[in-house]
């Protein structure tokens, strides 16, 4: 929505009402804690509704699907007062960031008035099924099936990584709807509700103990005709604008997020340091090297973000630009979870998690290292994205791109 701009509160006085709100009902954050293992969904719900009640959520979704309707500036202002304050961090990837911000694009009027505002109250978290056990790199190529019976869809198939899709009670799923035409052709999204009958849902353990990867099989579940997001066999272009989000979600830059995530901006640098004077190598030049490095590549990728996201917003670079922060954000992960390790050397590998010097959680937050160059696109696919649709280079063969997708060879 657009607001006439005398009717928009200032950035500086909106910043005011917000430190002072701030301060008089939130508790202070918790120690920094990169991995996501103990995530309490619970919690988030009530923080999200505390905000919502004091006037401070969905700083940049619309007013009247229970947003403010202000601008990143004003999100900006907020996430950085909110900094030293606990907050609902779990809600921005993916409800807040990349499925509200999606339904807002290409939901039903509908949808939108009844799954935003149940966002923005704390009421509904979202999930995304899209990733297949056959592969998450080539989406378009999924064998998820919806069948029309009636005034009614029938879904089968499975799902798998769906980050805290256990916690969940919508989420987007992308299937096939029709197989008679090529593969990005016979695609629709639907809003899936995570209890639905025939819905199996189970989590995984993942290496570092984490359980919030989910995996889905859908067995006869059936979905009324207003769970479609978007157009019957149009759901690739209700996708495109899922992974445009999820890679300015991945990357830091969607409008959408509220309070800072713990894997990027300032508290990186804060947490390298606070480790180095733990183990006692503050003073060591090498250490003072690393961190200044890590520091460096980190506030080129917050500039970097700025840029191509205000590049975005003025037309004069293509959404699919996202990708280029998308790849800086996992080398910028790398380089912090490498630098982490190097300062806390052997021990990274020995020591407790939580014990005194950090050094066994920085071994813990490294297994995660390889997951930022998956989550939200992999790195490979990010750098094909760039090449082909941002500079214009030739696009990668593929056998089965105008092939009606019954008539593709599979399993080769
Ligand atoms: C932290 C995290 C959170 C996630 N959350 C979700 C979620 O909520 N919902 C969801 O649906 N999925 C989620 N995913 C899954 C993610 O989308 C997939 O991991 C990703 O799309 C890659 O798919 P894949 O793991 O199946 O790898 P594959 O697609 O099997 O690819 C394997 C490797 O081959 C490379 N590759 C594949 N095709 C090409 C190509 N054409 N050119 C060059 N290289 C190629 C890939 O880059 C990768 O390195 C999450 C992943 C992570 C790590």
């Amino acid at each position: 929505m657009t607001t006439a701009a005398e009717d928009i509160e200032s950035v500086e006085s909106f910043r005011d009402r917000a430190r002072r709100w701030l301060a008089d009902n939130l508790p202070p954050a918790p120690p920094i804690h990169f991995s996501e293992k103990g995530k309490s969904w619970s919690r988030a719900r009530e923080l999200q509704r505390l905000l919502y009640d004091g006037g401070f959520a969905g700083i940049c979704f619309p007013k009247e699907y229970g947003g403010l309707g202000l601008t990143l500036a004003h999100q900006d202002a907020f996430s950085t007062e909110s900094h030293d304050y606990e907050m609902p961090l779990a809600f921005n990837i993916p409800t807040l960031t990349i499925c509200a911000a999606t339904i807002l694009d290409m939901g039903s009027e509908e949808q939108k008035r009844t799954h935003i505002s149940a966002v923005l109250r704390g009421d509904e978290l979202l999930a995304q099924f899209l990733s297949e056990p056959r592969g998450g790199s080539d989406l378009a190529g999924l064998t998820t099936r919806a069948d029309r019976k009636g005034d009614n869809w029938i879904l089968n198939g499975a799902k798998i990584w769906s980050s805290g899709a256990y916690a969940a009670d919508y989420g987007l799923c992308l299937a096939r709807t029709d197989w008679t035409v090529p593969k990005h052709s016979g695609l629709t999204m639907f809003l899936v509700p995570v209890q639905s009958e025939g819905l199996t849902l189970q989590r995984i353990t993942q290496v570092d103990g984490s359980t919030e990867f989910c995996q889905e099989f859908f067995d006869d579940v059936v979905l009324p005709a207003d769970s479609v997001v978007g157009e019957v066999n149009d759901g690739w272009k209700t996708a495109t604008r899922q992974l445009f989000h999820e890679r300015s979600a991945v990357s830091g830059a969607s409008p959408y997020a509220s309070g800072i995530q713990s894997h990027r901006g300032r508290d990186v640098t804060t947490g390298l340091l606070e480790l180095a004077r733990r183990t006692g190598q503050i003073d060591d030049p090498r250490v003072r090297e690393d961190i200044g490095e890590a520091s460096a590549l980190n506030l080129v990728h917050d500039q970097l973000t700025t840029l191509i996201t205000r590049a975005i917003t003025a037309g004069s670079l293509p959404p699919a630009a996202g990708s280029i922060v998308r790849l800086s954000s996992a080398q910028n992960s790398w380089l912090q979870a490498d630098t982490a390790v190097r300062i806390a050397g052997a021990s990274a590998a020995t020591g407790e998690p939580d014990k005194v010097t950090g050094s066994g959680q920085a071994g813990q937050d490294y297994l995660m290292r390889q997951g930022w160059s998956l989550a939200g696109g992999s790195t490979e696919m990010a750098r094909n994205i760039i090449s082909e649709r941002v500079l214009g280079m030739p696009r990668e063969a593929a056998e089965d791109r105008d092939v009606p997708f019954d008539q593709v060879k599979h399993g080769r």
